[in-house]
């Protein structure tokens, strides 16, 4: 089965984490943050010092690597009961990060949306990312020499996946507004596809009876 999923597309610094917190919080939404998978992790494992040695120097941690964990964690998620992918879309951000990732993806996610939040002044990305290295004791953020080599990568690597999806599932939200304002154009898009969920599950619940259940008054009883 293949995720609905939203992706939520920008550079470094450009608020997509926050905008992916508060749509998660509204029920039907799922929201998954790669960068906060690997942050989970215990840096004394394999898989916690590599994503070190590759965060702390702005770059990406290998795809096959990344692919693997974040499937092995939604997996997870959907066995805990935590992740119901027949009701809710899976809001993803930070991921896929390059093209490479996306086409490893394929076969896990529905892309039913791409939210691109276009954000155009780079010194005000810098500065956020500034004040979250403070405020969140994020060591990726914490040199400028960190943050332009993000930047550069995203530029280079990640920038190329949004001439991977089809055009008519992608939508430019100025990043620069107001955080509500951010938040209710991401919204605009969102609620009829939400709506569209929620009559399909309705539409399941009214449906003729599978024909595999028996109605209770014809179960043979025991002699
Ligand atoms: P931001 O929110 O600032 O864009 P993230 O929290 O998403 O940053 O990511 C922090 C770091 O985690 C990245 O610089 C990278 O090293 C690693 N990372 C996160 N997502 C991915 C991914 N999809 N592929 C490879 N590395 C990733």
């Amino acid at each position: 089965m293949k995720y609905k999923s939203i992706l939520l597309f920008r550079a470094p610094g450009s608020g997509k984490g926050t905008q992916g917190q508060i749509i998660g919080s509204i029920p039907g939404f799922f929201h998954s943050a790669t960068g906060d998978i690997f942050r989970t992790l215990d840096l004394r494992s394999e898989m916690g010092r590599t994503f070190w040695e590759y965060a702390s120097r702005g770059q990406l941690v290998p795809d096959e690597l990344t692919i693997k964990l974040w499937k092995q964690y939604i997996t997870g998620l959907e066995w805990i009961n935590h992740f119901h992918p027949e009701t809710e879309f899976l809001v993803l951000d930070g991921i896929p990060r390059n093209v490479a990732q996306a086409r490893l993806l394929e076969e896990n996610l529905d892309v039913v949306k791409f939210i691109y939040l276009r954000c155009t002044d780079l010194n005000k990305m810098v500065e956020r990312l500034r004040r979250r290295a403070l405020k969140e004791n994020r060591f990726d953020d914490a040199n400028e020499t960190t943050i332009r080599k993000r930047m550069e990568v995203y530029e280079r690597d990640t920038r190329p996946v949004l001439d991977y999806y089809p055009a008519d599932r992608i939508v430019q939200v100025d990043a620069m507004h107001s955080q509500i304002r951010v938040t209710s154009e991401i919204l605009k898009q969102l609620v009829p596809l939400k709506e569209a969920l929620d009559e399909q599950q309705e539409d399941l619940l009214e449906g003729p009876p599978h024909p595999d259940m028996v109605p209770v008054g014809s179960i043979a009883r025991d002699p």
